[in-house]
């Protein structure tokens, strides 16, 4: 089991922060101007192999367990947000297939070849106009000819669609099958057009590129994730999307307050021997930050804990209530929290903070977390959480 102490001195760790702040800071705030995908920062992922950490090292991946997958999306986001989301969406889709997908020889495949040798990067498709933001529904259809498949979808955002190698999509079973009865399906480069339905001019996360597309795929039958999407999500999409989430919102929210310390650090230098003012806020703001990177690695931790055995104990336990409610729990807690954060930094700051040209600027990163509540909404969580209070009793 990888525990805190070891997180600190992992090579994959180690590694993803010189990225972060050699190349992805570098590049943030033009990424950020310009509403482009930060293809300088994935690129140097590419190359150190980082893409295929959450890949088994059955299959010649890292092996990396959620506590490291959300410390690496942490240290990126404290360089570029966008970044920090793009990794986390990518970890997401190849741990679906990685969990869900053992004993494919398709997909044992795919992870050898795609994702480890090629370094592929995975986007994923779960919005669909008509759904309003309920993953666990689905309009369109696989449509299955023999051992042929196709797919047709209209998505209302899609996260660097146009720079991804694959996408992963859901979908309902069969044309007449209920909206809720999904599956997950895989579709690489070359066998899918994604015809983009907008712009992706947003307040934030713009190196993200998610614009709303119309997908349409074809393929062979082996390209879907056995069983259903239903166990797919929550046993690994929606544990893996919480907590990494959770992570690359700390280390925003880290870099805004890590930029407020070291404004007032350089006030302090002003006048040495007295303690500035504004080093209290800091001082209580630090209080909620480690409560947010606490909330998040127990997650994590309990989650590796979890699934330390891929068996059917841990999968009946990822189904559980309680899981289902602290995983919810942790998504409303740091998505409120990390611009609450970034607010305080900016009132530490004042307006040197709020100006965009200036090396203790905030703007970016209140900007991009406010993305957090409504991926996926807060409302639409809180009122899942609401249905399942009335039944659960906490022991
Ligand atoms: C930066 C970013 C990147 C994204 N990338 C992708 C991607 O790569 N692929 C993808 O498929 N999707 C992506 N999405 C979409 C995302 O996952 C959600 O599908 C989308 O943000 C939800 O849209 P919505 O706000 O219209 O949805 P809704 O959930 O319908 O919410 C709309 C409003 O209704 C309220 N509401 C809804 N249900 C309830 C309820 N039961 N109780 C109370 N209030 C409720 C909400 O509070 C909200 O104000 C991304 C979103 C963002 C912000």
């Amino acid at each position: 089991m990888t525990t805190r102490s070891a997180i600190k001195k992992s090579a994959l760790l180690s590694r993803t922060a010189a990225i972060a702040s050699e190349v992805a800071a570098v590049h943030a705030g033009d990424v950020d101007k310009r509403s482009r995908f930060p293809h300088e920062t994935i690129d140097a992922l590419r190359q150190a192999g980082l893409l295929s950490a959450a890949v088994p090292e059955a299959y010649g991946g890292a092996g990396a367990g959620m506590l490291e997958l959300g410390a690496q999306c942490a240290a990126l986001a404290q360089g570029c947000s966008s970044s920090g989301m793009v990794l986390a969406m990518h970890h997401i889709q190849v741990a679906c297939m990685a969990r869900h997908a053992q004993g494919s020889p398709f997909f044992e495949r795919y992870m050898r070849e795609s994702l480890v040798e090629r370094q592929a990067l995975v986007a994923s498709i779960t919005s669909e106009n008509g759904t309003f933001g309920d993953t666990r529904s689905s309009i369109c259809a696989v449509q299955i000819d023999g051992d042929r498949m196709s797919l047709e979808k209209d998505a209302t955002t899609v996260s660097y669609g146009q720079h991804a190698d694959a996408q992963l999509v859901t979908c309902r079973r069969t044309a007449d099958a209920a909206a809720s009865d999904q599956l997950l399906v895989l579709f690489d480069r070359d066998s899918y057009t994604l015809a983009q339905s907008g712009e992706w001019d947003t307040l934030g996360m713009r190196g993200t590129c998610s614009p709303g597309a119309k997908f349409s795929g074809h393929g062979s039958i082996e390209q879907i994730i056995p069983g259903s999407y239903a166990d797919a999500s929550a046993q690994t999409m929606v544990p893996y999307s919480h907590i990494l989430w959770a992570a690359l919102w700390s280390g925003i929210a880290a870099d805004a307050l890590g930029r407020a310390a070291a404004f007032v650090r350089a006030g302090a230098r002003k006048n040495p021997g007295s303690v500035p003012p504004n080093a209290v806020q800091l001082a209580r703001a630090q209080v909620e930050l480690q409560a947010m990177r606490h909330n998040w690695e127990s997650c994590a931790i309990e989650f590796d804990e979890m699934t330390a055995e891929n068996d059917a104990a841990a999968r009946e336990a990822l189904n559980t209530m309680g899981w289902a409610l602290r995983l919810n729990q942790l998504k409303i807690a740091c998505s409120e929290m990390a611009p609450k954060l970034c607010h305080e930094a900016l009132q530490i700051i004042g307006i040197m903070g709020y100006k965009n040209d200036s090396p203790f600027s905030v703007g970016r990163h209140y900007r991009d977390v406010l993305s957090a509540a409504l991926m996926v909404s807060n409302g639409r969580i809180a009122a899942k959480n609401a249905s399942m209070l009335l039944v659960f009793k906490d022991e």
